[in-house]
């Protein structure tokens, strides 16, 4: 949920951001639409690209650790369910029963009891690599389409103002969702998104300004 708010911020950010850069430098409709589609395109392919690799790196990781505890209780069983024992004693259970419960979890899924309890690894949370490279790409897609659309249907003589404003209403609606969602303050979050998406815009505003007078 999270993740994807962020991604969908990131589209509209930069997409939005694309778009009042060039149009602050005197471009036309297909210049802009073009710019949008190639920004949305572009930025998902480097969001995917980018969450993969890091994914994978996580994943080859989380590989690593399980081989090595594999090996460990293949070779060296006992030192390994002491290892289990005295992390349910950390956790508050007494020596007994900590003994008990590493026996019986050793018995019945040693490798499991490991992943979870010594590597902090779960079955639900497993780095994977491809569904996390097409979620980021897909919700920063999402975030992208809107200043496309707004390309679409804005009038030209005040593209930038209605691409701007309209962006960061929808980054501060959405700003709102995740700070909800995450327990924190509405407007806070909303605030927070919004002035960054605004000093963006107005970066390449600037930008495109300058580069359009003089080019
Ligand atoms: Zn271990």
């Amino acid at each position: 949920m999270r993740a994807a708010v962020l991604g969908a911020n990131d589209g509209i950010v930069s997409t939005a951001s694309l778009v009042v850069g060039i149009a602050a430098a005197n471009a036309g409709r297909p210049e802009l639409l073009i710019a949008a589609v190639a920004g949305l395109v572009a930025g998902a392919m480097s969001m995917a690209a980018g969450e993969y690799v890091s994914v994978s790196s996580q994943a080859d990781s989380e590989r690593a650790d399980l081989d090595r505890e594999k090996l460990e209780i293949a070779t060296d069983e006992r030192l390994e369910r002491e290892e289990l024992r005295n992390i349910y004693i950390d956790r508050g259970l007494d020596t007994e029963l900590a003994e008990r419960v590493a026996e019986q979890l050793m018995a019945h899924d040693a490798l499991g009891a490991h992943a979870r309890d010594e590597l902090g690894l779960s079955e639900t949370q497993r780095a994977r690599p491809i569904q996390a490279a097409l979620a980021s790409a897909s919700s920063f897609a999402l975030g992208a389409l809107l200043p496309v659309l707004l390309v679409a249907v804005a009038p030209m003589d005040t593209m930038i103002v209605f691409v701007a404003v309209s962006s960061l209403v929808f980054l501060g609606v959405l700003g709102a969702i995740a700070a909800k969602a995450g327990g924190a303050s509405l407007l806070t979050g909303a605030v927070r998104v919004t002035f960054w998406g605004a000093l963006a815009m107005a970066a390449t505003a600037a930008i495109g300004h300058i580069f359009g007078a003089v080019v």
